[in-house]
């Protein structure tokens, strides 16, 4: 059933949704149950070019922009499968393809595009400072041509699943910068040397089958060249990124939405209880039509969000508000789901269970609903500073 009226985009939609239908709902449901990667997944999205959507041709990538990057995030969710598992991939990359030196360009992006490399990790999050990011204390400092980085990070996903990774370390300690995002900065780093050289990681099991861990630096040496965009703007650098992040995950989120609603839509016309299908009942009729309203208004958010980033124009309050709504209207879908299957919703051969866990997510990471709130409070509206 589809429920979109949107019919952008549709040659993207047909051919990703043919690669997803070769991996059912048994496929994903049983790489949830093992808490395994969804290896055979992933890989067959790369070889068939959709995780080098937003790579430019000249680097061996498609050179398409966010609006059809989004749809296949969208699609890929839609389908019953989870974007989590390589959604890093487009949007850390996307901070190599704005703030990468020419050589860093040259050097990564046609091995990701080829997938000979996968970067889809990214460090930001840390035990104690949390969504307080400019306070960060993972320190990176010049020596002897080097950089040599101390600190931990918490969160961070698909490490074992990633070649590379961005990570974001203070240079210049706080009170010496006269702005806190200033002086801080982003790397490459190469995990494979990184790991058991200065770098520990230690995976923390977790409600969703969502490979994320802790990480140790210990002296760990990068080479002065793993400098991604300037020395002291990382911040910049990881914001520019960060908009791409929000939007995929909006996308992602509209995806999950329309999975519940179609899935909630379907069982209500099937369900047979006092003599007539459930769904002939407005206390489960409603709920389920209340979804989708927020839905797709959610999704013409998301457009905006595209639109935005494609035109090179600031989209931090479109991609927060994008990520905001759908964040929110996906977890509206996914109660009206659970509660249209009754007992059902719970068994695992039905798969509701496994997306509503997973759906929720989105109201925490990247970014939790409070801080978007703040950012519109005081970036759009202009009201004063709460922290
Ligand atoms: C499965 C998973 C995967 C993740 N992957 C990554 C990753 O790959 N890389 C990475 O860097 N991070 C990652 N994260 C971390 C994620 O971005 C953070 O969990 C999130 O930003 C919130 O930070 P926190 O957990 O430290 O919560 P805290 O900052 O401790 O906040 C806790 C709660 O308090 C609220 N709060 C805090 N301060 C205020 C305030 N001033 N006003 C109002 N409300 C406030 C927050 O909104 C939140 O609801 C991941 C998290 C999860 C759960």
């Amino acid at each position: 059933m589809s429920t979109s009226p949107d019919t952008d985009f549709p040659e993207i939609r047909d051919a990703v949704r043919a690669l997803c239908a070769e991996f059912p709902d048994e496929y994903h449901r049983k790489i949830d149950a093992e808490r395994g990667y969804p290896e055979a997944f992933v890989d067959a999205l790369t070889k068939a070019g959709w995780m080098a959507a937003l790579i430019p041709q000249e680097y061996g990538g498609s050179g398409l922009g966010m609006a059809e990057a989004s749809v296949i995030m969208e699609e890929i969710n839609r389908s019953g499968g989870n974007s989590g598992a390589c959604h890093g991939q487009m949007y850390v990359m996307n901070a190599v393809v704005r703030s990468g030196s020419e050589a860093q360009k040259r050097q990564y992006l046609p091995k990701i595009a080829a997938g000979e490399l996968r970067l889809q990790s990214m460090g930001v999050t840390e035990p104690t400072t949390g969504s307080d990011t400019t306070k960060l204390k993972t320190m990176a400092v010049k020596k002897d041509g080097r950089w040599v980085v101390n600190g931990q990070k918490v969160w961070i996903s698909r490490i074992q699943h990633s070649d590379l990774m961005i990570l974001l370390a203070r240079t210049t300690p706080l009170d010496q910068v006269t702005k806190r995002s200033e002086g801080l900065s982003c790397f490459i780093v190469d995990l494979k040397q990184a790991i058991g050289h200065g770098l520990t990681v230690r995976p923390i099991p977790n409600m969703v089958n969502h490979e994320t861990n802790e990480l140790f630096f210990d002296n760990l040496e990068l080479p002065e060249d793993a400098l991604l965009g300037p020395e002291g703007k990382g911040f910049k650098t990881l914001l520019d990124g960060l908009n791409a992040e929000r939007t995929l995950i909006a996308a992602e989120c509209i995806g999950d939405g329309y999975w519940f609603i179609d899935r909630a839509a379907k069982y209500a016309k099937e369900r047979v209880v006092f003599g007539r299908p459930i769904g002939q009942n407005q206390g489960v009729q409603f709920p389920i039509a209340d979804a989708f309203i927020e839905l797709e208004a959610a999704n013409l958010m998301r457009w905006k969000a595209c639109a935005q980033i494609d035109a090179h124009q600031n989209a931090g309050a479109a991609a927060n508000m994008a990520k905001y709504l759908a964040a929110k209207a996906s977890w509206e879908a996914a109660n009206a789901c659970i509660q249209t299957h009754g007992g059902f919703g719970f068994a695992c051969e039905y798969d509701v269970e496994r997306k509503f866990r997973e759906t929720r997510l989105y109201q925490v990471a990247p970014i939790s609903t409070n801080m978007i709130f703040s950012y519109v409070a005081e970036h759009v509206l202009g009201l004063p500073r709460s922290f």
